[in-house]
């Protein structure tokens, strides 16, 4: 987790006191390597190539880590997205290993939604003509 990342991540109440508690990790004051991590993992285009990234942040840096186990919590409590914990995140869920970043520009495929019901208004009109 870069060093940026406790204000990051702290979006509600309950991540900023989560990351009050954060102890400094293997990756604070190493936020240049960490942020080189982060770009790769997003441009990672294959899930070896992400993958990869994922071993490389682990071994670096969390596998180690004193913060370990708080920075996962943190993660999930600030639903972030990027690198934390020794895995990859999305909205605060942790992702396989071989999971590859949405990029920008690019939409995931979604289930189609739900056509909305479709309600026939009566005008006042309507109402006056059938009232005569
Ligand atoms: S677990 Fe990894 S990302 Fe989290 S604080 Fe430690 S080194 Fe940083």
């Amino acid at each position: 987790m870069r060093p940026i990342s406790r204000e990051v991540l702290a979006r509600n109440e309950a991540a900023k006191l989560a990351a009050a508690e954060l102890p400094d990790g293997a990756c604070t004051r190493r936020g240049r390597l960490w942020s080189v991590l982060e770009r790769a993992h997003r441009r990672a285009s294959t899930p070896e190539e992400a993958a990869q990234v994922v071993a490389a942040a682990r071994e670096e840096f969390c596998a180690g880590c004193p913060a370990l186990m708080a920075c996962h919590r943190l993660a999930e409590v600030g639903t972030y997205t990027g690198l934390a914990a020794g895995a990859a995140y999305e909205n605060g869920e942790r992702q396989k290993d071989t999971w590859t970043a949405p990029k920008a520009g690019r939409q995931r495929k979604t289930r189609p939604k739900a056509a909305a019901p479709t309600t026939e208004r009566t005008t006042s009109r309507q109402v006056d003509r059938r009232a005569s």
